[in-house]
């Protein structure tokens, strides 16, 4: 079983493209070697609700007062899926632009702010101690020491109040419903929102058709198996969304597939976490030991903050499944070794 793309080709910059009735899909360029987001408008009544912003720069700000300029109505209502620079970042631009008052989770929102002011052990301050303890070198920890916060530097701005959406909640948007579906592993309250009427899932980053989503451990919660929340979040969506819902991701394509892509997802990750099992059997590896053995290729500051957060998950998954054990050491270097007991 394979995913089906419905549209070959993503909007040109500025266009609006038609993808189920009364949702647009819109495309913003963001500065990374992911180089695009995927936004939806969906038509409400006389006027527009929008999901997530795009990335805080002076190309995205273009694109948007552009498309604003061609709406026939006015926007009411900013939906953001999670914290993320490039769905929350210009929240507070839009909302300034427009009128229109913000929705999201409060797990999101919350974190946003003390990312952003690096309190409550998030932050890069305290990512840099959490990288510290699983193995990265000084070279490297001295490059995000300099970088400081790369989420207040990205974000000029954030919105100071919001309407709050928790699991079970459906937002009705021109008359339809659209149940509110929370996971976790990628950011800490994830909202997608799913039409059955429209037959439509906005996954935002839970589910993507190529890439696998980024699992990260926050340092304030050290020991979080994100890994194991985010496959139990992809099997409820497997479980809950029907086959033949049209989903649309914030990268990559809308596709059809949802069931294809999670078994893919978990086939992806067991097979990581099996090469992580092996790389610890003849010698205690710390997560930075283990970059290699995940990533074969160079990464850069920002890709190994992302590969770190991917690390620290499958091990936290692998130890608490009894797979690895961990030991600290005298100078508080986390490492990882397989049992003999699980050896099979
Ligand atoms: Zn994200």
């Amino acid at each position: 079983m394979s995913l089906q793309y419905p549209h070959a080709q993503p909007p040109a910059a500025g266009e609006l493209v038609e993808v189920a009735p009364g949702v647009f899909w819109l495309r913003m360029p963001l500065p990374f070697q992911l180089d695009h987001i995927n936004l939806w408008l969906l038509r409400d009544g006389d006027g527009w609700t929008i999901i997530d912003t795009g990335f805080p720069d002076d190309a995205v700000r273009a694109t948007w007062q552009q498309i604003l300029d061609g709406l026939d109505g006015p926007v009411r209502r900013l939906i953001v899926t999670h914290f993320h620079p490039d769905h929350l970042g210009l929240a507070t631009w839009l909302m300034e632009k427009t009128d229109a008052e913000l929705s999201m989770t409060t797990g999101e929102f919350l974190t946003a702010h003390v990312v952003w002011n690096e309190v409550g052990g998030h932050g890069a301050r305290f990512m840099v101690e959490q990288f510290r303890q699983h193995g990265l070198d000084a070279e490297r920890l001295a490059r995000f020491e300099q970088r400081g916060s790369g989420y207040r530097k990205a974000v000029p701005a954030l919105p100071e109040y919001y309407r709050r959406f928790k699991a079970g909640d459906v937002a009705t948007v021109d008359g339809r419903k659209w149940q509110i579906i929370i996971g976790h592993g990628h950011a800490p309250e994830h909202m997608a929102l799913y039409c059955a009427e429209l037959g439509v899932l906005i996954s935002g980053d839970m589910l993507l058709p190529r890439i696998s989503t980024n699992v990260s451990v926050f340092a304030a919660t050290p020991d979080a198996d994100a890994l194991g929340w985010y496959l139990d979040s992809l099997d409820e969506l497997a479980r809950d969304i029907p086959a033949e819902t049209l989903v649309l991701p914030s990268h990559g394509l809308p596709f059809y597939g949802t069931q294809a892509r999670v078994k893919a997802l978990h086939a992806h990750h067991d097979e990581r976490l099996r090469a992580l099992e092996n790389s610890c059997e003849q010698a205690p590896q710390s997560a930075a030991d283990l970059l290699e053995t995940l990533f074969q290729r160079a990464l850069d500051t920002h890709q190994t903050m992302f590969a770190m957060g991917e690390a620290i998950a499958h091990l936290n998954h692998l130890e608490q499944a009894g797979r690895l054990s961990r030991n600290t050491d005298a100078s508080g270097v986390i490492r990882y070794t397989r049992p003999p007991s699980a050896a099979h």
